[in-house]
């Protein structure tokens, strides 16, 4: 089986200011290339979930997130590291899903379709929700960017292949 870390992408690998849907907009976070390149190469699956409630409320259209995405991936490109793949959840909070993070939808989704240990498996998100979906899935950790102790997303790489090696 494999391993994944599952990532939130609105200002935790690219800056977000708001719903953000404009391709020319998407901004690296700093460290963020350097970060995924370490998590990779330590064997771990790249995987994106994210909750796009401004689908739902109509601010702007699913291809205008897949847009965002391939932009992402353009702006990594040149440093040698690709996201594997990702979800999403476009419902709004009152629809009731069983995608919107914390709630597991997206990673069970992506855990069946990879062939994921989710117990092996970490997620890192700049909000709570991202934390507690880590212990809703039952992964291994959750890890806070952005937060006092894992300040930029590297530390937060740093953090999971600690947590890899002590067994
Ligand atoms: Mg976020």
């Amino acid at each position: 089986m494999k391993k994944a870390v599952f990532l939130d992408r609105d200002n935790t690998l690219i800056k977000d200011d708001g719903y953000i849907h404009e391709p020319e907009k998407v901004e690296l976070l700093p460290t963020v290339p350097e970060g995924l390149k370490l998590l990779k190469k330590a064997g771990y699956l790249l995987i994106v979930v994210s909750n796009q409630s401004g689908i739902g409320r109509g601010y702007f259209e699913e291809k205008d997130f897949h847009a965002v995405n391939e932009r992402l991936q353009e702006l990594l490109k040149p440093h040698g590291v690709q996201i594997d793949d990702f979800f999403f959840c476009p419902h709004r909070p009152d629809e009731n899903c069983n995608c919107r993070k914390p709630k597991t939808g997206m990673v069970e989704e992506a855990a069946k379709k990879w062939n994921i240990d989710l117990s092996k498996s970490f997620v890192i998100g700049d909000k709570e929700i991202d934390v507690m979906l880590a212990f809703n899935a039952g992964c291994k950790g959750g890890i806070l960017v952005g937060s006092e102790t894992f300040q930029d997303f590297l530390s937060a790489a740093k953090q999971i292949l600690s947590l890899t090696e002590e067994k």
